[in-house]
């Protein structure tokens, strides 16, 4: 019995990390032995909405916290949230490092770990480059995929918070 799987690689699965079919894809999902991407399914629950929710405010609290504990491991050098509605995307976390060992580090550790009253699930991630995975027009509010879209639909931090973050940790690794 052969094991080769000549089955044609999945697009969302290797540029987007998710696919809507998950398992069940007819293409094929090798996960990655090496990378230094790492990605947290469904990490990110938005607040219900109620008068005195302010979501930008809790969003910022909940990027902070994961940026923090994730430079604990390495250098991130980009962390993106995905706010698409769907099951396979909504709320994803995506950390890339400076190198594989890092997000390794990184993922053994989120895997022991709870948020929100919820068992971590954490994973390595092929995707190499968020210009090919982020949906440009949800940027400007203009997706016509709207929610189902299957790019990543960026929820981004306050500016000032991520200069910040980016100025704390050019500071721990770059002026030892
Ligand atoms: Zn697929
Ligand atoms: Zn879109």
């Amino acid at each position: 019995m052969s094991t080769y799987d000549d089955r044609e690689k999945c697009h969302f699965y290797y540029k987007i990390g998710a696919c809507r079919h998950g398992d069940r894809c007819s293409k094929k999902h090798t996960r990655p032995i090496r990378s230094r991407t790492i990605i947290v399914p469904n990490m990110y629950r938005k607040p219900a909405l109620n008068g005195k929710s302010d979501l930008q405010f809790d969003f910022d609290a909940f990027y902070e916290d994961v940026y923090m504990e994730a430079s604990r491991f390495g250098e991130v050098q980009s962390m993106v949230v995905c706010e698409n509605r769907n099951d396979h995307l909504n709320g994803n976390v995506y950390i890339m490092f400076s190198n594989a060992q890092e997000a390794q580090g990184a993922r053994d550790s989120f895997n022991t770990r709870w948020y929100n009253e919820r068992p971590l699930y954490c994973d390595l991630s092929h995707v190499s480059d968020f210009r090919e995975a982020i949906c440009r027009k949800h940027d400007m509010r203009s997706c016509e995929r709207g929610d189902e879209c299957n790019f990543m639909h960026v929820q981004r931090p306050t500016l000032q918070l991520l200069k910040d973050l980016e100025k704390a940790q050019w500071k721990r690794y770059r002026m030892q």
